[in-house]
């Protein structure tokens, strides 16, 4: 959705940054650190604020992915109304002879999933080769719900979120780097369930600061994310307060489903198009508008009204859409998600971290757990080298 308009921050939560922005037509829009980390200076209850782009959030809830602020008011010239860069369907596809970059941001796991289902379709057969055989095999994970718990006892070979029991390579349960608070725990997996994408036979673990983490979600002292073998069984320090969106609990199980293909998300075309403006899906969904002239293929142009036949990007947008809508997603029922490998679930915006010597990193793990809100901390790796990084998102 676009949008949008003013309003005033009417309400900010000081421990996860969520607010709500009262509107000046009076509806209401909720509003994440992430977006309210990009205004500078930092709004405080009572701001004046510009929605520019909402999306729709948890249970249909209208929420800003991006805002600005009002004050002082922009000293820039009135902007030129936009016009749609203009050109024929045939002179697009040949200048845009690559789909997506997907296949070069995805670990491929040694798994085995079933091919992609989805049918030919006339508008997109110059990509269809590609867009079917690079869904990336993805492996979703489900996190129980704090209304419904599944407490297990935390164990090194098993995969388990929450709770204050850790299995790691530090003798100590590690503290946040900036405010020594103790960590929280988002997730550990089993050294069996994430071998297949990457890690040489080690687990993997996630803590998380969640007092410091809404305002610096790339700081990796904020959080111990990475590669564990899990010599030392460690105990959160008793009574340590907890921050994330999320009651305290005891370890909870994490199941794992069968690895599938997933296909990414308009959105996350969307978010990829500032980084790689010259592939089709980029140009068709990237926000740059755009009239595509026929001829189109035959099947197609018996359905399109007008003469001469034309599609805006927005149109292109709604085919695409509906095409793959049938399309299974890796949503645990009744759980909240996590997914190993596939593309990072970006809620704001592409903020994919580069290793210094080996250029962009892979999405490792799209953890949400119920400490994340609407967003999730999302894991790479480098898939040369043994680094990793992470993001949050809230
Ligand atoms: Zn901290
Ligand atoms: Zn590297």
């Amino acid at each position: 959705m676009d949008g949008i308009g003013e309003g005033t921050l009417v309400e900010l939560d000081p421990i996860d940054a969520l607010g709500w922005i009262e509107m000046d037509d009076g509806t209401r829009v909720r509003v994440g650190g992430t977006a309210l980390s990009r205004v500078r200076p930092l709004p405080d209850v009572g701001a004046r604020l510009r929605v520019l782009e909402t999306t729709l959030g948890l249970g249909g809830v209208i929420k800003a992915v991006r805002v600005e602020s009002l004050a002082p008011p922009p000293a820039t010239p009135a902007p030129q109304p936009a016009t749609r860069a203009r050109t024929s369907w045939g002179a697009f596809v040949s200048a845009h002879p690559r789909w997506s970059d997907v296949a070069d941001l995805c670990l491929t796991p040694a798994l085995e999933a079933p091919p992609l289902a989805l049918a030919p379709h006339a508008l997109f057969a110059p990509w269809f080769h590609e867009i079917r055989e690079t869904a990336p095999i993805v492996r979703p994970l489900g996190i129980p719900r704090h209304d419904d718990p599944r407490p297990v006892e935390a164990a090194r070979d098993q995969s388990f979120a929450l709770g204050d029991v850790a299995f790691l390579d530090v003798a100590e349960w590690p503290r946040c780097g900036r405010c020594a608070a103790p960590l929280e725990l988002c997730v550990q997996l089993a050294p069996a369930l994430v071998a297949p994408f990457f890690g040489g036979g080690r687990g993997f673990a996630a803590l998380f600061c969640f007092g410091c983490g809404t305002q610096h979600r790339d700081d990796p002292q904020v959080g111990h994310v990475g590669w564990v073998r899990g010599e030392h069984r460690v105990v959160r320090p008793a009574g340590a307060p907890t921050r994330s969106s999320r009651p305290a609990c005891g370890t909870q199980a994490v199941s794992a489903y069968a690895p599938l293909r997933e296909l990414p998300s308009v959105y996350w075309h969307r978010c990829r198009a500032e980084r790689r403006p010259e592939l089709a899906s980029s140009a068709l969904f990237g926000g740059d508008e755009l009239a595509l002239d026929g001829p189109f293929p035959p099947e197609l142009e018996r359905a399109l009204a007008g003469s001469p036949p034309q599609l805006l990007s927005e149109d292109v947008e709604a085919l695409f859409e509906e095409w793959t809508s049938e399309l299974p997603g890796p949503v645990p029922p009744g759980q909240h998600s996590a997914v190993l490998g596939g593309v990072p679930s970006w809620d704001q915006a592409d903020e994919t971290p580069s290793c210094a010597h080996h250029g962009e990193m892979r999405a490792l793990l799209d953890y949400e757990g119920g400490q994340f809100l609407d967003g999730a901390l999302h894991v790479f790796v480098c898939g040369a080298c043994d680094r990793v990084r992470f993001v949050a998102e809230f």
